[in-house]
């Protein structure tokens, strides 16, 4: 079978969840027994989003090859477990800066370079470059219809149905239709002239989703496939949901997979849901539930920590708990306050990071932690700040600190490492202070190697692995025999040894640190190890309040 194109728009407004209804789309594709992938189209002209503020952007996701992407591809690889990569996520300004080397390179001949046909063609290359063995592709165009931005995305899928043929491709617009509390009734209005906007520049949809908070009768369906020119049955409530894992079940009752399968006439088995009937049978009845804190420094945008979000929830699957998660904002806390602060809670997570903010109160946390035998997990920046705690406070080194918030210090447990053997790249590595931010970063999967009898093979249960990591700097090996005395461990390094990847306390009931991002490949049908045997101990400690 030829590939199928799936392209997924949205209109009225953002963030009505077009990332979940893709990935939703594309498990009950595979539930179906078909193969499938999804790609993100960024409209904005930032090349990628590893230098965006989470703030504004949420989470960066990182990928496999290390690409730094948008936060719906982790929605992507949680709901359909396939690794995504560089080629999923493009931006605007991706798309251009490729079309612009090639007319440096003289590529164009010296001819006029145009937005059509020349970044339309580029866009349609990124998406086609993904078809592969795949049945399905599902591309998902961030933004809304009639962005400017998002202009060249929607005329490059609009021509891709005349270039693949119109059996191949199908197109499903996403709206919003809002409840009038004052009419006392749902309104259409919106999303009839979200779709005027969409076919005025050519798109007619097949399949219409309607984001809303109660389930759209009958009439109110027949309505909008009437002003909208759709079938009668290809207009769907997309129902509000309080946990996002429902919504591929909620697609399925309404039928939407099974539109899609005639419309593109594609070979579907009938949909193998019991996994997922499974998970929701198990979030919604727990039989108990552990609370743990986040100390970090965007505690406000939930978004920045999509990922690990996600991945404590897939922990208390696995631990039949529900996990409660308390933001704590590192930098409220103080040695005076931590134990008020951290009340309470069953264990404490300090997450990846950049800079020096709040880092005070991630070290008091550890301490904390630490000292009172509180699971505890850093990731990351976390790690690091759990060597920067464990030099200070347990070797005595007062000035310990990393070089990311003291480039001068003499006591770097945390380090810029100038060389180094990259087992990506399979050749020496080399940076200085004054390497470009962005681009000397260690970023996507790295082999490591566990050590047997610790609390990283309890959770892992074999020697090679391989996390993803998104980071500068590194632990400074100078410190390790005054920390191995101590009772700390390292119990994953990569595999010349060169690098730390995993540091844990022998005599504690769970402390552990972890220079890459197992957050990133945290499933929820398969839990991530780590964060399966953090939630375990949490759970314990929970039990022995009681
Ligand atoms: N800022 C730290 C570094 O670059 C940690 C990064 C992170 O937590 N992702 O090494």
């Amino acid at each position: 079978m030829k590939t199928k194109f799936i392209f997924i728009t949205g209109g009225v407004l953002s963030s009505l969840g077009k990332g979940l209804a893709a990935a939703s789309i594309a498990a009950l594709l595979k539930a179906r027994g078909l193969k499938c992938t999804i790609q993100k189209l960024d409209p904005y002209i930032n090349v990628d989003p590893g230098t965006m503020n989470p703030f504004q952007h949420g989470e960066v996701y990182v990928t496999e090859d290390g690409a730094e992407t948008d936060l719906d591809l982790g929605h992507y690889e949680r709901y359909i477990d396939v690794f995504t990569s560089q080629k999923n996520n493009f931006t605007s300004g991706s798309i251009y800066h490729r079309v612009i080397q090639k007319e440096r390179r003289g590529d164009y001949l010296g001819g006029t370079v145009q937005v059509i046909p020349h970044i339309t063609d580029e866009i349609k290359n990124a998406i086609t470059s993904l078809a592969g063995d795949e049945d399905v592709v599902l591309v998902e165009i961030g933004g809304t219809v009639g962005d400017i931005e998002g202009q060249p995305f929607l005329e490059a899928i609009r021509q891709l149905r005349s270039d693949l043929g119109k059996e191949n491709v199908l197109y499903i617009h996403l709206t919003l239709v809002p409840f009038m509390g004052t009419a006392g009734e749902l309104k259409t209005k919106p999303t009839q002239h979200s779709v005027k906007e969409l076919r005025s520049i050519g798109i007619q949809p097949d399949i219409i989703l309607c984001r809303c908070a109660r389930e759209l009768e009958k009439d109110i369906k027949s309505k909008i496939a009437l002003f909208c020119n759709v079938d009668a049955d290809a207009v769907f409530s997309a129902v509000d949901v309080d946990n996002i894992y429902k919504v591929p079940l909620k697609f399925y009752h309404e039928g939407v997979d099974q539109k899609i399968a005639i419309l593109l006439k594609l070979p579907a088995k009938n949909a193998e849901l019991a996994p997922w009937e499974d998970l929701i049978e198990k979030l919604e009845h727990p039989s108990g539930e552990v609370s743990i804190g986040i100390v970090g420094k965007y505690v406000d945008l939930k978004e920045a920590y999509k990922s690990l979000h996600e991945a404590l929830i897939h922990g208390g699957v696995a631990n039949d708990v529900q996990v409660n998660l308390v933001y704590v904002n590192s930098e409220d806390l103080t040695r005076d306050n931590v134990a008020k602060q951290l009340k309470g809670l069953d264990g404490v997570l300090v997450p990846g990071g950049f800079g020096s903010r709040g880092v005070p109160g991630k070290v008091e946390s550890i301490r904390f932690a630490r000292e009172n035998k509180i699971p505890f997990f850093g990731i990351c920046l976390g790690m690091q700040c759990a060597c920067i705690e464990a030099a200070r406070n347990v070797l005595g080194i007062e000035g310990a600190d990393s070089e990311e918030f003291h480039p001068d210090t003499e006591e770097a447990i945390i380090y810029l490492m100038t060389e180094w053997f990259d087992f990506r790249s399979q050749c020496m590595e080399r940076r200085n202070k004054d390497s470009d931010l962005g681009g000397t970063m260690r970023l996507g999967g790295y082999p490591c190697v566990v050590k047997h009898d610790t609390k990283a093979w309890d959770a892992y249960g074999e020697e090679n692995i391989s996390e993803r990591h998104r980071h500068r700097y590194e632990y400074n090996q100078k410190y390790m025999a005054a920390m191995e005395e101590q009772g700390y461990v390292f119990s994953g390094t990569s595999p010349n040894g060169e690098l730390v990847e995993i540091v844990e306390l022998k005599d504690h009931p769970w402390f552990l640190g972890c220079q890459f991002h197992p957050e990133f490949k945290s499933r929820p049908m398969r839990p991530h190890p780590l964060f399966r045997e953090f939630i375990k101990a949490a759970k314990q400690r929970a039990k022995g309040k009681k």
